[in-house]
């Protein structure tokens, strides 16, 4: 069998009865003695094997812990909302919570006149799951907008949902009743709740 020193991994080929349990050996290259097993070299190639795995599996966890934390956020928050909080200590400062978007006017003819509804979609922009704050709409138009407080408030609304996941969206819709504005400017806010 092939007997390899563990101090300076000089090869020696030696009688399977040289080795055993019980046999110290010693190094003719660098004098080092140990104790050798009758496996040799074999035994050796197995015990790196099992390191080698072990090390790689290791690193593979911890690969993939890093690259989740940092590139699945959403998906993450998503399973396990509280890890939300684990985000926003990161980084510090808290970020945009929510934001409006697909914001578009149409006209509805009934009985009473024309009436112009609003509507658009609320998302949540943060990695948490974060309350739903209420929507306001107010209007103006050119005449107005120069006056101390242009924006007349024609309507709030509390959602229903009573949280938004991360990049979550929810449908909002309004009918305004004979809006009475020429060249009209709306304003939408969110109130605090966030
Ligand atoms: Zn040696």
């Amino acid at each position: 069998m092939i007997v390899v020193c563990p101090s300076c991994f000089c090869k020696y080929s030696v009688q399977d009865e040289a080795v055993g349990a019980e046999k110290m050996v010693r190094c003719s290259m660098c004098g080092a003695t140990w104790q050798q097993s009758a496996g040799g070299e074999a035994e050796e190639k197995k015990r790196r094997f099992i390191y080698l795995t072990q090390w790689t599996f290791f690193w593979s966890i911890v690969f993939v812990s890093i690259f989740s934390l940092f590139f699945a956020r959403n998906a993450l928050v998503k399973i396990w909302p509280p890890i939300g909080d684990f985000y926003e200590a990161l980084q510090g400062e808290p970020t945009k919570s929510f934001a409006i978007q697909n914001i578009s006017n149409f006209f509805v003819v009934k009985k009473g006149g024309l009436y112009m509804g609003l509507k658009g979609e609320l998302i949540n922009v943060s990695d948490k799951a974060r309350s739903l704050p209420s929507v306001t709409i107010s209007l103006t138009d050119d005449e107005n907008i120069n006056k101390e407080s242009p924006y007349q408030k024609v309507w709030t609304h509390n959602l229903t949902y009573e949280k938004l996941l991360p990049n979550q969206k929810v449908a909002f819709e309004t009918e305004l009743q004979k809006v009475p504005y020429n060249n009209l400017i709306c304003d939408i806010k969110l109130d605090a709740l966030q």
